[in-house]
């Protein structure tokens, strides 16, 4: 007895080393998988899902899979072979009363499907409010500076705990069904035992069998309900790992909505003309943003986009960092159609100066050549000091190798700004995006500001949001966006004799601005 347990619990160690192998490469396949998969789509997809339940679904629901597919296949298959063994077995012994065992079965098989759309739904409200915990959380805690300001942490919690109750309900009702269910499943199957009790007694008592065969028959026949238990509890197991996959499945099959075209044309050298040919845009079908909007960008040109905010300024370099697709007409660079480009030598030869730069938390040399992993430290540092940053890095304690905290928090508006600016200097792009930042610096960092654009800005196609009047001044044309439709263009002596919209906007400024802006 002992040397054979020991044996088999040898081969338990070893299956379950094994299946922890797999499991756990499985596992990584499928998380590399479906977080690859979402960085493929646009920001159109990011609109959509909240972070959270993108979060979700490649922890948890790739976890809950890949413990279907490595405990559950294999059980199955037992508990498969189990069942068919011992039912020969049955048979074999005597086919009368092996009927009768079976006799339940396809009642069970009745019930599980009656009730198996209930179990699905609520499995499925089950998983949906967990992915609601994740987002919720997500965003409460990304916003806690804001939730601290204002002083409602009473209110988070307090909303916290609407959701986490709501949580506790859907997990009752979910275990509540299987502590109903369950026990029912095993009172029909225990049914055919009882049967089986009752005409083998008879026959054992007229003489048809022997106590012998009745006692073997009834031992075989527990352990014919091992595998039956299992496959009644197949239900529950599917439901939960078919909410899982589903949610898995819907990612991994998506199609990136700005798709690389089969033909995609290689553009190794980018010239820097950008056409919008009588271009519109919606965020939704039904509500365009931008109206047949006619412009050309010569290579080299600055453009100042300006407009009320709303007017469409940042969804229009959106759709020329191809973040989205036109909904109508074309946007061509060099005449080639944006949609036709390949995607790596668009984004290898466009740079991004947004207005709330984004940093990741790692070492300000990190931060700076995110793009360009291969820079030497030389040509990092040109690009820090072109961008006016590397006499305020050389002061941190730890140089350029002082790490930024999440978001770049440790560092000052200022400094972000210039390091994104250095970012996109080292990147050496032939087209340039620029959301200059609103966020009042001192008159210092503004002038280093404006000198490091000035620096950016040289020998490349630039298209920015335009908020100061210095950047206004140095753009070669201003577009000024009203309604998602093109107002005005024109120098900015030419808009400003011309009396029009961008005559109002500046007049709208208030008298401050306009002259701290001018003296400089
Ligand atoms: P601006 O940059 O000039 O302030 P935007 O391009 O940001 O203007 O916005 C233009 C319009 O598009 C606004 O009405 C805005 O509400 C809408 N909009 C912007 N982003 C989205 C989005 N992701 N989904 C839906 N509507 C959006």
């Amino acid at each position: 007895g002992t040397a054979r347990s020991s044996g088999c619990h040898s081969i338990g160690v070893l299956r379950a080393r094994l299946t922890a192998k797999v499991g756990t490469s499985v596992g990584r396949d499928l998380r590399s998988q479906v977080y690859h998969k979402l960085q493929l789509h646009s920001l159109r997809f990011f609109d959509k899902h909240q972070t959270g339940t993108l979060l979700a679904r490649v922890t948890q629901d790739t976890d809950s899979l890949m413990g279907t597919i490595i405990g559950g296949v294999p059980h199955f298959v037992v508990n498969l072979l189990t069942f068919i063994g011992i039912l020969t077995v049955l048979f074999i012994m005597n086919w009368r009363l092996a009927l009768l065992v079976v006799l339940p079965v396809p009642m069970v098989v009745i019930l599980s499907r009656l009730l198996w759309k209930n179990l699905f739904r609520l499995v499925h409200r089950f998983w949906h409010m967990r992915a609601g915990i994740n987002g919720f959380l997500n965003d409460s805690l990304s916003g806690i500076k804001v939730v601290k300001a204002f002083a409602r942490e009473d209110n988070e919690v307090a909303r916290f705990e609407q959701r986490n109750e709501q949580y506790r309900y859907d997990l009752f009702s979910l275990e509540q069904y299987y502590a109903t269910f369950f026990p029912l499943v095993w009172l029909v199957l225990a049914c055919g035992s009882l049967l089986v009790w009752y005409v083998g007694g008879r026959q054992v008592i007229h003489g048809h069998m022997t106590l012998g065969v009745l006692m073997t028959f009834q031992a075989y026949l527990g352990m014919f309900y091992g595998p039956l238990q299992f496959f009644s509890r197949i239900t529950d197991w599917m439901a939960r790992s078919l909410a899982s996959a589903e949610r898995v499945f819907e990612i991994l099959d998506s199609d990136p909505d700005v798709p690389e075209a089969e033909d995609a044309v290689a553009m190794p050298r980018i010239e820097g003309r950008v056409e919008f040919r009588n271009l519109s845009f919606g965020y939704e079908a039904h509500n365009p943003v931008l109206h047949d909007v006619d412009l050309t960008v010569e290579p080299g040109e600055m453009i100042g986009l300006v407009g009320h905010s709303g007017a469409g300024k940042s969804t229009t370099i959106g759709l020329v960092c191809r973040f989205y697709d036109a909904t109508g007409g074309q946007l061509l660079i060099d005449g080639v159609d944006i949609r036709k480009i390949r995607r790596h030598d668009l984004r290898s030869q466009l740079g991004v100066v947004f207005q709330d730069t984004f940093l990741f938390n790692g070492t300000i040399l990190e931060n700076i050549s995110y793009a360009e992993p291969d820079a030497s430290i030389e040509e990092i540092m040109a690009a820090a000091r072109a961008a006016n940053a590397h006499d305020f890095i050389v002061k941190k304690p730890d140089g350029y190798d002082t790490v930024v905290g999440e978001r770049g928090h440790a560092l000052s508006g200022g400094e972000r700004q210039r390091i994104a600016i250095a970012r996109a200097i080292l990147h050496n792009p032939r087209i340039l995006i620029l959301d200059e930042a609103t966020a009042s610096v001192d008159t210092d960092t503004e002038k280093e500001i404006q000198d490091a654009i000035a620096n950016l800005t040289k020998g490349r196609t630039t298209i920015a949001i335009a908020h100061r009047l210095s950047t206004l001044r140095d753009a070669d044309r201003l577009v000024v966006l009203k309604d998602g439709k093109v107002a005005e263009m024109g120098t900015h002596d030419e808009l400003m004799k011309a009396k029009g919209e961008f005559h109002r906007l500046v007049e709208m400024q208030s008298e401050m601005s306009r002259i701290t802006a001018i003296k400089r």
